[in-house]
């Protein structure tokens, strides 16, 4: 089989303007950016709110992925190509790739094999420049701190309690923690400051909250940068950033049109974590996306405790939408890793592995159906390695856990290999569902975390340490605590610790950190060791990427 470059590659792009036009889509408000992706006007999103009515929406998710990722992207993408194929006017809403990963150890964010948004390259590298304009207002805002501090420090800003930090789109763990302001006098004022990657930026995730430019400006101004000499939280406003980071972010709130393979509609917008963020693409291209077709498929990023959870109580909740069907992503060999079998051996058939890590997918099914009162239907994407016998367990266990699974085979057939899973969803759904969360918004921070850590997660309880205690208190006595909470932890387990696999019982969580972002409007809560700004494995990616010969680009994935 050819790597996805070559496949991806080996596929004529329909002109941009052409996949507008079977959304609907009028030329006036297409922005073309070359041949293949377009923006589109913000005006016309609420053109089509006061006219049309939403379609129906479906979530992907999936089970606690194993260090490659499991195929959410493109099982989202095959499925949208399944819909499509079968008749069903469908739109994706997807995250834009974050260079991070690119070039680290997972690769790019465009799905794979006969299952990708297309052009590859031109996604996964710098797209329309999104991630740097939101890197660019972020640092915009870093910059006039340590400027505001330097010109005399009228706002008496306390430099040891600055929390607004430095960004960068890369993988640099030498960056996370830093002192700037060092040399001369007139070098500024020197502090210890660090940086997170751009996908963890608050500005990331205001961009992908806001509803409009309006509500971009009243966010970007309500954003905390840090405390003064009193205790008192000093905004954003104060500083004066927040004209010139609407201004910077002022093409970047506009969705990014692409396409898959068989040529259906992608808006790609917006590219939070899930691990360390909040984990889904902007509600402007989900709602576009709404607007536009009858089925509209979007993905969370990595299990369904992480985002899902954060889609489902901060995302529909902020914007007002509530998805249809949720499909949950397994695969034979994330389930045999769960049940005990090392990386090495996970292309030989152990059924009794994966039974036994089964329970993983089990704890998913629960909670999407329990919790939130969804319909699920589990998703199996087939590797060419999967035995027959391990793809009927899978099925089998899903059975008992109350839903229909059904294998698909997107990557090696693209949305042909999706049409069962296609209808099976499209059955799935509900007349009316109507929203249900883990935790009552009302109640204090700390209980809507334990809430979602021993519902969720299955945390026997929940332990915090005492500078997060206190600032938890601080929060709610600035007026906070309505804010929904958004947990930062590993994506390998439901704990905090990535080595315990399959459905940890039992287990205390440690918060050891909170954060307020006051603009995107939640709590982030930190546990375990996970990190804003990831580092590079011994092997990055990028020792692979280069031109061949004949120019071509090799070694993105
Ligand atoms: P996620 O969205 O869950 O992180 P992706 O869809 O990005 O996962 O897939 C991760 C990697 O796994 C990609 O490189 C993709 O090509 C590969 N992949 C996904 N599904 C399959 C499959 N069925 N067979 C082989 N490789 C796959
Ligand atoms: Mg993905």
């Amino acid at each position: 089989m050819n790597n996805d470059l070559k496949i991806a590659n080996s596929i004529t792009p329909e002109p941009i303007a052409k996949i507008a036009e079977t959304l609907g889509i009028p030329d006036d408000v297409l922005l073309p950016y070359g041949k293949n992706i377009a923006k589109v006007e913000l005006s016309y999103l609420e053109q089509l709110e006061k006219s049309k009515q939403p379609g129906r929406l479906i979530l992907v998710t999936a089970i606690n992925p194993t260090p490659a990722g499991e195929g959410k992207t493109t099982v989202s993408i095959g499925l949208a190509d399944g819909l499509a194929r079968s008749g069903r006017k469908t739109c994706l809403a997807l995250r834009e790739p974050s260079l991070g990963p690119v070039f680290g150890i997972k690769g790019g964010a465009t799905g794979g094999g006969y299952a990708q948004a297309i052009p590859m390259e031109d996604i996964n590298l710098h797209f329309t420049g999104d991630i740097h304009a939101i890197t660019t207002a972020n640092n915009l805002l870093c910059a006039m701190i340590d400027n505001h501090i330097y010109h005399g420090n009228l706002l008496r800003l306390d430099i040891k309690s600055i929390t607004f930090k430095r960004c960068m789109d890369m993988n640099d763990r030498a960056l996370r923690n830093i002192v700037c302001g060092l040399g001369e006098r007139t070098d500024g004022i020197p502090r210890q400051d660090g940086f997170d990657i751009s996908a963890a930026s608050e500005i990331m995730a205001v961009l992908c909250l806001a509803s409009g430019l309006d509500d971009l400006r009243r966010r970007l101004d309500r954003i905390t940068i840090g405390y003064n000499l009193d205790g008192e939280p000093v905004f954003a406003k104060d500083i004066g950033a927040g004209g010139a980071m609407a201004v910077i972010l002022k093409e970047a709130i506009k969705p990014n049109l692409v396409q898959t393979l068989e040529h259906t509609p992608i808006f790609m917008h917006g590219g939070p974590f899930a691990n360390i963020a909040h984990g889904c693409n902007s509600i402007i291209a989900t709602r576009m996306a709404n607007h536009l077709a009858d089925y509209t498929v979007t993905e969370a990023g990595f299990g369904a405790d992480l985002g899902a959870e954060k889609f489902l109580d901060i995302k529909c909740r902020a914007a007002d939408l509530w998805p249809d069907a949720v499909v949950l992503v397994a695969t034979a060999r994330a389930l045999k890793y769960h049940g005990g079998v090392p990386r090495e051996s996970l292309t030989e058939e152990n059924v009794e592995a994966l039974a036994k890590g089964a329970a993983n997918l089990r704890r998913h099914i629960d909670t999407l159906k329990n919790i939130y009162g969804l319909p699920v239907v589990v998703a199996v994407n087939r590797f060419l390695s999967d035995t027959d016998a391990e793809l009927e367990e899978i099925c089998r266990q899903a059975h008992s856990a109350g839903v229909k699974a059904v294998i698909c085979d997107v990557w090696a057939k693209g949305g042909e290999g999706a049409l069962e899973l296609a209808d099976a969803v499209v059955d799935s759904m509900l007349t009316h569902s109507s929203p249900s969360h883990p935790y009552d918004y009302a109640a204090p921070l700390m209980q809507k975390i334990t809430d979602v850590a021993t519902r969720i997660y299955g945390a026997e309880r929940v332990d915090f340490s005492k500078a997060a205690l206190r600032k938890l208190q601080m929060y709610e006595a600035q007026g906070y605590s309505n804010l929904p909470i958004c947990i930062a932890k590993t994506q390998y387990s439901f704990s905090d610790d990535p080595k315990k696999l399959g459905a940890p019982e039992a287990f205390v969580m440690e918060v050891r950190d909170v954060t307020l972002n006051s603009g995107a409007g939640f709590i982030v809560a930190l546990c375990g060791t996970i990190m804003r700004m990831p580092g590079l494995p011994k092997r990055p990616a990028a020792e692979a990427i280069g031109f061949d010969e004949a120019g071509e680009i090799v070694g993105l994935f």
